[in-house]
């Protein structure tokens, strides 16, 4: 009984001192609901609050036979809906065979930690998700991370590792923090030369980029020679899940080798039929996907002519580089009471020293919405008392 005692108390005086060093480091997160105009949120096409999809969700449920999986898909949980959403999901994405998997995160740690072996090498681009850091460090794999998007850096390290096992490449199309473009066609070039294989995480393209959104990876001629690539439903799908688009022996290999998809219940076939509605109507979106990538090259303008830092963003995530901790809050909260829903991401999200206000743009935000931000947001970076040019 005394050493249950010692433990609960250790336990608890460890994970308070750790809570008042994140304090102290401005490093603490709350759950809090964002109000205003939604500037971190990852629902590019606007589809979360589409009648045409919460119709579509609706239906599904009041058509369905049941609502849970009730198991595994090795189980009882093989809902027929999953196999043919697959199977559709597949030829959106121009592979032969598609798996589903209950999160992005869930995806890629199945992934990484099943095929690759710890006679494998595997080269992962520097600013690449936690989840894709997690797999790798599952799977036992060697590890060679180069700078973020640095192409010298990753031929230099392919051409010198001389080990025995597969070499496989791990990069996102679309970087979730830092909203550039990794340059795909010339990593397949690199990997061709050197006989490596491509990963490639799309989950911040996936119905936004690409013909008919469906990826930077399907813009490629070459898209057949990867690996894999991952698609997310979480994000401008507005629905949950990822799937990985592979060749039909991978995903015979996942159903048998990956855990997260193993041992995890399936989910109900209503999200199935969801995420189908969703695809379609992201397909078709083109005047959103136009629009947002309008208002986001009008962001960054904005941005420019004041001065400030958007690293080496391209597309729909804009982040505004402010460095320090405190600042970013002070800068953030300052937005809220404005009407402005932002959040900052600090470290270990992001490298330390590059806190930023992650601004991602969705199709519903208008350009008058961003014209009031950027104008809020030079009076509040005044307001601080804050010289642009220290970011
Ligand atoms: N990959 C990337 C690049 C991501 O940004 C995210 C989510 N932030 C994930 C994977 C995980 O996806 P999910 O949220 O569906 O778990």
């Amino acid at each position: 009984m005394p050493e249950t005692a010692n433990s609960a108390q250790l336990l608890r005086q460890r994970m308070a001192a750790e809570l008042d060093e994140l304090r102290n480091e401005a490093q603490f997160r709350v759950l809090d609901h964002p109000t205003g105009v939604n500037l971190c949120s990852n629902d590019y096409l606007g589809l979360a609050h589409d009648p045409r999809l919460k119709g579509a969700v609706e239906e599904a449920v009041e058509g369905a036979e049941s609502v849970g999986a009730t198991g595994s898909r090795l189980l009882s949980g093989n809902l027929r809906e999953w196999g043919d959403l697959e199977n559709h999901f597949a030829s959106f994405a121009g592979t032969e065979a598609a798996l589903y998997f209950s999160s992005g995160y869930a995806a890629n740690l199945g992934l990484l930690s099943s095929i690759l072996k710890p006679q494998d090498t595997v080269f992962s681009d520097a600013l690449n998700h936690a989840s894709i850091i997690d797999g790798i460090r599952l799977s036992g794999a060697r590890k060679v991370i180069f700078p973020h998007l640095d192409l010298n850096f990753l031929e230099k390290a392919l051409r010198d590792q001389s080990a025995k096992g597969a070499k496989v490449i791990v990069t996102e199309s679309v970087f979730s923090m830092e909203g550039d473009v990794a340059p795909l066609q010339d990593t397949l070039a690199l990997a061709r030369q050197y006989g490596a294989e491509i990963i490639v995480d799309e989950a911040h393209a996936t119905g936004v980029w690409g013909p008919q959104g469906r990826g930077i990876a399907a813009a490629e001629e070459n898209q057949r020679e990867m690996l894999a690539v991952v698609h997310a439903c979480g994000k401008a799908l507005a629905s949950a899940g990822a799937f990985v688009c592979c060749e039909r022996v991978l995903k015979d290999y996942l159903i048998n080798r990956a855990r997260t998809f193993i041992f995890s219940t399936a989910m109900p076939g209503y999200l199935a039929r969801q995420i189908r509605a969703a695809l379609a109507l992201a397909r078709e979106a083109n005047d959103r996907r136009t629009h947002l990538y309008s208002i986001s090259s009008w962001l960054r303008k904005a941005l420019a002519d004041l001065e400030l830092h958007f690293g080496s963003s391209v597309t729909q995530i804009v982040p505004l580089i402010l460095g320090e901790n405190k600042l970013a809050l002070e800068i953030e909260n300052q937005l809220h009471k404005s009407g402005f829903a932002v959040k900052a991401v600090r470290p270990p999200t992001v490298a330390a020293g590059t806190t930023r206000l992650r601004l991602s743009l969705t199709s519903s935000i208008a350009q008058e919405d961003l014209a009031r931000f950027v104008a809020v947001l030079n009076k509040t970076l005044g307001d601080c008392h804050l010289s642009h040019k220290f970011f």
